[in-house]
């Protein structure tokens, strides 16, 4: 008896070294690396698959966990609110970036979403660097990450465009975004006095005007392109100076009328130029090899700039994605050598989707429209001033979302919330016009699901505007040749999220998951707060397989 008590003592004390020992030691990966593709639609990985190579794209499908449903669940979705939101894991309606640029009442103009007049630009040009992410109202996974580590964590965010740096990074990394005027990549003295000697040294190599001295040529002979529409046709938006969106493109004769250095935005060479800088801030700042988890926070603007010139069923778009694919497969082989296979982890998602070019849905005989804003805001003063008695009614019409001039309405002594009802009910009358919904409405009720509950999670109280308008779907406004996106339609919402790596078990799911579950996954994963405004969940297919 007492034999057995002494065994069962022992097992038990066994038992419970091995889960201190489990327990003892926080695992963390060295590295985390996020990846956000401007514009990228989850179909993308399957349309164009088979030109992939093995280690690019198709690693993460295979060796990664692919929520095959995953979706933005609010609007707008615009790039801004797209990072925010990825990386704080909620909604436009509390982190506060609410569109690229948004129009505020008590400064009577648009505002942009990184803007901060507080600060100036560090290299690059001056007002190029009036960057902070000031405007974000929530912390972010990022943020988080350095609370949880004492700051000893070095967190990096690099874009092409401002904005997609600068959110991901959060409010206690760094970030470094392109200068079109001078083809540096830049900061702002948010973040530092002077630009580290790493970045300094790329910007002395001169690679935008070296990529810009080249001509892009399709990967593979232009007619084996089947995926989408022929190379030559009207849907398109050729570049100055060009008759035909055709290839090849000659970019030195382009780039003088296309922006100058800036022109790489929309050519595959300003990823290239971005994973360039990545490998120079992996070196430069040893990410993931100080015994902290640091975190690399990439966004791929070309591949927006290009789908909004040339449409999602380009030949364009589908070079750019087989391009990126191969830069991405030498990327993974990079971090599989010098930090180690299994020793980062991986997430790549897109900051929202796109929808098809207007004229070409009508081609194929699918229903869609292009809204004349002009037409319906010259209708909608008429309205106002016959209803309200002469006066400036509207003072201002951006991201589907009427602001009406409250000031006015208060010294007429008008009931706002009946005005809103009044343009609303109006606005119905427009072609392409589906739903509207007043600013009222949207404080007082919950909706719980469908487009209106997506317009609920993108309406701030304070800041949104007082009707709200959803189009048709395939509906835009003004548009002519390219597209774009922003709206709850499925075109717009289903983006990749996959997690790859560290942690992560190989396999897929169909179940409905929302982007703003990225940040929560990260916080399980990564043993941190969750970030303080945060309204997603964990990825439980992801997290519980630990
Ligand atoms: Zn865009």
């Amino acid at each position: 008896m007492k034999k057995i008590v002494v065994l069962g003592l022992l097992i038990l004390s066994q038992v419970g070294f091995a889960q201190e020992e489990k327990s003892g030691s926080l695992q963390r990966p060295k590295l985390v690396v996020g990846i956000v593709v401007d514009q990228m639609r989850q179909e993308y990985f399957y349309r164009y698959q088979d030109r992939f190579v093995e280690n690019g794209f198709k690693r993460l499908l295979k060796s990664g966990f692919v929520m095959e449903n995953g979706h933005y669940n609010y609007i707008p979705t615009y790039t801004g609110p797209g990072h925010a939101s990825v990386y704080s894991g909620t909604t436009p309606a509390t982190h506060g970036i609410i569109g690229n640029n948004w129009y505020v009442r008590s400064l009577g103009r648009s505002i942009y979403c990184a803007e901060d007049s507080t600060v100036t630009g560090v290299a690059g040009t001056a007002s190029s660097g009036e960057i902070s992410p000031r405007n974000l109202l929530s912390s972010t996974i990022t943020d988080e990450l350095m609370f949880a580590t004492g700051k000893r964590s070095k967190v990096v965010g690099i874009a092409i465009k401002d904005r997609g740096a600068a959110l991901p990074a959060g409010h206690m990394g760094d970030a470094y975004w392109y200068d079109a005027k001078t083809g540096e990549f830049m900061t702002s003295t948010y973040y530092y006095g002077a630009l580290p000697d790493w970045a300094k040294a790329f910007n002395d190599r001169k690679l935008p005007q070296k990529y810009l001295s080249q001509t892009w040529e399709p990967l593979f002979p232009v007619e084996t392109y089947v995926q989408g529409a022929a190379d030559d046709n009207v849907f398109e938006s050729p570049f100055i100076g060009m008759e035909t969106p055709t290839f090849p493109y000659d970019l030195p004769a382009l780039t003088e009328d296309n922006g100058g250095l800036g022109l790489i935005s929309t050519t595959p060479f300003g990823n290239t130029l971005t994973l360039d800088l990545a490998y120079a801030a992996l070196e430069g700042e040893q990410l993931g090899k100080r015994g902290e988890t640091d975190f690399l926070a990439m966004s791929f603007s070309s591949t927006d700039y290009i789908g909004h010139r040339f449409g999602p069923s380009s030949v364009e778009v589908e070079d750019n994605y087989l391009r990126l694919d191969r830069e991405l497969a030498e990327f993974f082989d990079y971090l599989d050598r010098e930090i180690g296979e299994g020793e980062y982890l991986v997430f790549l998602t897109a900051d929202h989707g796109v929808a098809d070019v207007v004229s070409y849905m009508q081609s194929e005989r699918v229903a869609a429209g292009s809204l004349d804003t002009r037409f319906v805001l010259t209708q909608l003063k008429g309205f106002t001033n016959q209803q309200f008695g002469e006066g400036d009614w509207i003072s201002n019409y951006s991201n589907e979302q009427v602001f009406l001039n409250r000031e006015l309405a208060k010294e007429k002594g008008l009931v706002l919330a009946d005005m809103q009802k009044e343009v609303a009910d109006f606005l119905l009358r427009f072609d392409g016009i589906k739903e509207t919904y007043t600013a009222e409405d949207l404080k007082r009720l919950e909706y719980n699901h469908g487009r209106k509950h997506l317009l609920q999670m993108g309406f701030n109280h304070k800041a949104s505007g007082d009707v709200l308008v959803i189009l048709e779907p395939a509906w835009l406004t003004n548009s002519v040749r390219g597209t774009t996106h922003g709206t709850g339609y499925t075109y717009d919402t289903h983006v990749p999220i996959v997690f790859y790596g560290w942690g992560v078990p190989a396999g897929s799911s169909s179940r409905y998951a929302t982007i703003t579950d990225i940040a929560p996954t990260l916080a399980m994963l990564l043993k941190t707060r969750l970030p303080n405004g945060a309204s997603g969940q964990p990825i439980g297919e992801i997290v519980d397989s630990k």
